[in-house]
């Protein structure tokens, strides 16, 4: 929170007195890693957010693979990942919402559960790509800002450019920041095949990984993207 209860706006967003300013981050997490932390500190500073709240997906419909019984364990992975980050929370809304886990959805449901807060949305500039075709996409933008990180191997122009075409209501920031170039897909090879990640998943996260979704099982499933 800004001084005197109030909020200062760092993007280019309009300043907004009197509200808390949250930053929502969903993804599917399988497993977190330090791209999406770093992601995540950046966007909060650099938007002047209060808190970020992090949305595990339960059930992403781009992701049908992904079994909804991960979700306890992806929840835990991503508690472990913050640590002792006070500004920052692990949220189960998705999967306390119907399935699959539509984000206009949820942003609806959030906005009637605390009308004065102002929700932005972090993303990447893959999700970015796929924006324009998410369920609900022209509604989803009326109800909130995105805030974008840069990503190698994405064309961000492009896809902001075609983002913007098809959803004339869309309004975000990009975070700047040093491109990450690291994936939950390749994290899961690594760990697949018993290789070091180099810290890229910190080791409290990794204990949890290990013991796989059902505590102990082996995985049988991989994730990726909300929407
Ligand atoms: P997967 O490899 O399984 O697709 P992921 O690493 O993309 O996973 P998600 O949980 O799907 O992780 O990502 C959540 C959000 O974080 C998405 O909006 C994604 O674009 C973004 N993101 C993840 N990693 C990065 C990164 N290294 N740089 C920028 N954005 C990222």
């Amino acid at each position: 929170m800004g001084e005197g209860g109030m909020c200062y706006t760092r993007g280019n967003d309009e300043r907004i007195t009197g509200q808390r300013r949250i930053l929502l981050f969903g993804g599917t997490f399988d497993p977190p890693h330090v791209g999406h932390l770093t992601m995540a500190q950046i966007a909060y500073e650099q938007m002047g957010a209060d808190e970020v709240w992090w949305m595990p997906a339960a059930k992403p419909p781009h992701k049908a693979e992904i079994g909804v019984d991960t979700f306890a364990w992806r929840y835990r992975m991503v508690e472990a990942l913050l640590g002792a980050r006070r500004h920052m929370r692990v949220t189960d809304v998705e999967n306390r919402l119907p399935k699959p886990s539509y984000t206009v959805d949820t942003l609806r449901a959030l906005i009637r559960a605390h009308p004065d807060v102002h929700f932005l949305f972090l993303l990447g500039a893959d999700s970015l790509q796929h924006l324009p075709e998410w369920h609900g996409a022209a509604e989803l933008c009326e109800m909130v800002r995105f805030v974008v990180a840069r990503r190698p191997g994405y064309d961000f122009d492009t896809a902001a450019a075609t983002a913007r075409a098809r959803l004339p209501h869309l309004q975000m920031d990009v975070i700047d920041m040093p491109m990450l170039d690291v994936s939950s897909t390749w994290v899961r090879d690594r760990l697949d095949r018993e290789l070091d990640v180099c810290g890229l998943v910190p080791d409290p996260v990794l204990a949890i990984w290990r013991e796989g979704p059902k505590g102990g099982m082996t995985r049988e499933c991989s994730g990726g993207t909300s929407s």
